[in-house]
Order: C-alpha cells, then sequence, then structure tokens
C-alpha cells in the first residue's frame, strides 16, 4: 500500500479493530484508533503502530455520542492532514428477545452501529482525497439469522448494506469506494473461541473454525489497497462458509 496514507480505526483498541490498525501500519499507513474506556489497550496499539515505523493516535471517543465520533474523525485530519482510509469498526454486542428490549437498548444499539457509522463518514468524506476507502465492519448476521435474540443487533448490521450501496453512488464520482466487511465468528472479547457458545459456530461453517482477528484485517488490508480500487458499492462475508 502506497505509505504516507492515515487511516482512522473507531473502536481500535481490541479485538478485529486493534488487528486492523496493526495490519494496516504493517503495510505503511499511519493510524489512528478509537476507543471508549480501554486507555492502556488503545496506547498499546498506539505503541506497536509507531514500533512498525508509523504514526499512531489514540482517541477517546464514545461512538454512541455524535459529537465525539465527529471531533475524533476531525482530530484525525488536524494531527495527519488527512484521512484516507476510515474502518468503522466499533460495536457492540447485545442478544435479547425483542420484547424485552427498551428505547435504551435500541437508541443505544443504533447510536453505535448506524449514526456513528453515517457521521464518521460524512467528516471523513469532507477532505477525503481520491483513492479513499469507506470500509465498515458488519456481521453475517445481518445476512442470515441463525439464533434468536439478535434482531436489533442484525437490523442495525444490515443498514451498513444500504448505507454502503447508496454512498458508493455519491462518492464514486470522487473516486472513493465504499465497503462493508461482514464477519463471522471472530475470536475476541465480544465472542471468545473458548466460550461455552464456540462449538456450536464452529459446527455451523464449512471450513470448520472460527475467525482470528487477522482474518478480517487481511481482508481489509486488501480492500484499502490497490485490490480495493473498483470494489464498491457491495459487501464481502469472511465467516468461513458459516453462511454458505
Ligand atoms: P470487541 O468487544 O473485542 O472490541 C470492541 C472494540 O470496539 C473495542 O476497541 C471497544 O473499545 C470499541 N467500542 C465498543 N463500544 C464503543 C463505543 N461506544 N465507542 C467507541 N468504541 C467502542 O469486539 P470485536 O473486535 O469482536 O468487534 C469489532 C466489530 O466486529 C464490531 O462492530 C462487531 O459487531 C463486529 N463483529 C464481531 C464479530 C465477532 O464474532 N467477534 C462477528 C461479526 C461482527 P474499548 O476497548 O474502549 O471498550
Amino acid at each position: 500500500m502506497a505509505s504516507g496514507r492515515v487511516a482512522l480505526v473507531t473502536g481500535g483498541s481490541r479485538g478485529i479493530g486493534a488487528s486492523i490498525a496493526l495490519r494496516l501500519a504493517a503495510e505503511g499507513v499511519d493510524v489512528a484508533v478509537t476507543y471508549e474506556r480501554a486507555a492502556d489497550r488503545a496506547a498499546e496499539v498506539v505503541r506497536r503502530v509507531e514500533a512498525a515505523g508509523r504514526r499512531g493516535l489514540a482517541i477517546r471517543a464514545d461512538s454512541a455520542d455524535a459529537e465525539q465520533v465527529v471531533a475524533a474523525v476531525e482530530e484525525t485530519v488536524k494531527v495527519f492532514g488527512r484521512i484516507d482510509v476510515l474502518v468503522n469498526n466499533a460495536g457492540i454486542y447485545q442478544a435479547a428477545p425483542v420484547e424485552e428490549l427498551t428505547a435504551a437498548d435500541v437508541d443505544r444499539m443504533l447510536a453505535i452501529h448506524v449514526r456513528a457509522v453515517v457521521l464518521a463518514t460524512g467528516a471523513a468524506v469532507r477532505s477525503m482525497a481520491p483513492g479513499g476507502r469507506i470500509i465498515s465492519i458488519g456481521s453475517n448476521l445481518a445476512e442470515r439469522a441463525t439464533v434468536p435474540g439478535t434482531a436489533l443487533y442484525a437490523a442495525g448490521k444490515s443498514a451498513l448494506t444500504g448505507f454502503t450501496r447508496a454512498l458508493a453512488r455519491e462518492v464514486g464520482g470522487r473516486g472513493i469506494t465504499a465497503v462493508v466487511v461482514h464477519p463471522g465468528s471472530t475470536d475476541t472479547d465480544m465472542n471468545p473461541a473458548s466460550s461455552e457458545y464456540a462449538a456450536e459456530q464452529i459446527a455451523v461453517t464449512a471450513l470448520e473454525r472460527f475467525n482470528g482477528p487477522g482474518d478480517i484485517a487481511a481482508t481489509v488490508a486488501f480492500l484499502a489497497g490497490e485490490g480495493g480500487r473498483n470494489i464498491t458499492g457491495t459487501a464481502i462475508t469472511v465467516d468461513a462458509g458459516a453462511n454458505a
């Protein structure tokens, strides 16, 4: 990937986001990450980005807070001068029967998974140069519901596919692409491969395995680089064949 490029990865302190940040840094990209609480983990990601010879930046920004989301984009542009790759990754998981969901549950889930993505994208594309990439992390549950209790989570994640298709039409003329990556079960704090729920998730995959965070990071790095030049307005599922 051309060096001198700058990425902002939301929720980059742990899990998939941290892996994406480190992978992009290894490919020559300066990387800012946001986090909500884990300042120490975010600082460690920045230390490793810098050890790879790139500039790193950790920004505390709660994705549920619209102003903090936009401020994080603006701070990245202020410090690094530009954003070439925005990775909308920050996310939460909540499983509950639909009749038990409160308005607060719905507002929080959609604020983090949809509103933050729309606002961060809007703020980033304002100054994005041709070759820019908007990559949003969805979920394979957006395409196929395998277990009950995931209706709200799936609603938020599937919103990203419509957003991304329309966004691709809007920014394509400026040479900017928009893609969703739908991970399947991925070994992180959110969904540990050592949990009691892991076996049933592995059982539905074609490859009989969990993703590692690096599997998602490798796909994002591909899309962020030359390989993603003509991929836009679509979604790529990385789920070891769970939805096959
Ligand atoms: P983790 O729980 O391991 O990490 C979540 C990351 O998001 C952390 O960096 C966390 O920050 C950050 N985050 C959470 N809430 C907020 C918030 N309100 N504001 C800012 N940052 C926030 O999750 P994963 O790495 O597993 O998930 C990453 C993405 O991948 C999510 O969008 C998730 O929905 C999606 N996904 C995950 C799958 C899986 O099986 N793991 C499967 C399909 C999709 P902090 O450290 O400060 O808490």
